[in-house]
């Protein structure tokens, strides 16, 4: 799918409340903006970065006096371009490892269901398609699922796999895989962990251990930890971003489920408030349909 594609609903959600917010007004008044507030919050940017765009136009109206209803897009487009480029999210061009170095961890978390088996999958795809040497490891051994859906994604894109049986401890998974991958000479190797959020300790204990264990095949491993969020849980996912950055040092993200919804602030909302770069967004169940993130892209997709 094309970013306009996966942005489609968001699209038409939000300016289908902004044109109501505005119908019948020429100008941005204290009324407007009250509804423009409204309009950001429930497509869910979130209330701090909708607070922030709310007083950037402020600044604006009060500084040119003046600001017709007609102009409301444009200056949205250009506040909240402006507001990413204030973060270091998405300026990634394509899907490059930011590093040489072999072999590259990728450590990946995020709940159960939110798309991160696809987007390993999907990552495989990528990196393999570059011609490197891809390995991936079925530490979420908490659920049989888990396993057989990476086995299924590791088939499809012809990559090898490590994994025990279900219930094994994830971070001797973890050290097979990375083991492995040393042995093999891979350039990549792709992490699955559990996501389990009921117990944040357990979590935590865990994702530290699995990160111990995999240090003594590969001493700085991780190379990175992406944090994989449902784009369509809206407020969900910044509470599992939340959580995760407690519990673990997460250094990218990956928003999913772009497609099936009209919640796509959250990805502004999420750069702005997380300052923890969005590297991909999942616009599609298909193999190809993960994108590098992009901010300018997005925004001028959005607002075109
Ligand atoms: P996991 O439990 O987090 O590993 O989740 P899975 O990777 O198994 O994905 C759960 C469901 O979400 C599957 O049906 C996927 O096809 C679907 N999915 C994942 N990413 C996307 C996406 O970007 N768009 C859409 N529409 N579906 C997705």
């Amino acid at each position: 799918q094309t970013l306009d594609k996966g942005l489609e609903k968001s699209k038409t959600s939000f300016f289908g409340k902004l044109s109501k917010a505005v119908a019948g007004k020429s100008k941005v008044d204290d009324e407007v903006l009250d509804d423009l507030e409204e309009v950001l919050v429930s497509s869910d940017v979130g209330v701090d970065t909708t607070l922030k765009i709310i007083e950037r136009i402020e600044a604006r109206v009060a500084k040119d006096k003046y600001l017709g209803t007609d102009e409301l897009n444009g200056i949205l487009r250009e506040e909240i371009a402006s507001l990413l480029s204030e973060t270091n999210t998405g300026e990634q061009e394509d899907f490059m490892l930011p590093t040489d170095k072999k072999p590259y961890v990728l450590m990946v978390v995020g709940v159960n269901g939110v798309g991160k088996t696809t987007t390993i999958g999907k990552l495989a795809y990528q990196f393999k398609k570059q011609g490197k040497k891809v390995v991936l490891g079925a530490a979420d051994t908490f659920r049989a699922a888990a396993i057989d859906q990476l086995q299924v994604w590791a088939d499809r894109v012809d990559v090898p796999i490590v994994k025990q049986q279900m219930g094994s401890d994830p971070a001797s998974v973890a050290f097979d895989t990375l083991k492995s991958a040393v042995n093999q000479d891979a350039d990549v190797v792709i992490i699955d962990t559990a996501g389990r959020l009921h117990n944040k300790i357990n979590l935590m204990n865990e994702l530290t251990k699995v990160k111990r264990v995999m240090q003594k095949v590969v001493p700085d491993a991780p190379d990175e930890v992406l944090l994989v969020l449902d784009g369509s849980t809206g407020q969900n996912a910044f509470e599992q971003a939340k959580q995760f950055t407690k519990a673990t040092e997460v250094s990218s993200l990956a928003v999913t489920k772009l497609d099936g919804t009209a919640k796509g602030g959250v990805v502004i909302g999420i750069s702005d408030q997380f300052k923890i770069p969005v590297k991909y967004i999942g616009v599609g169940e298909a193999i190809e349909d993960l994108q590098v993130f992009n901010k300018y892209e997005f925004v001028d997709s959005f607002f075109k």
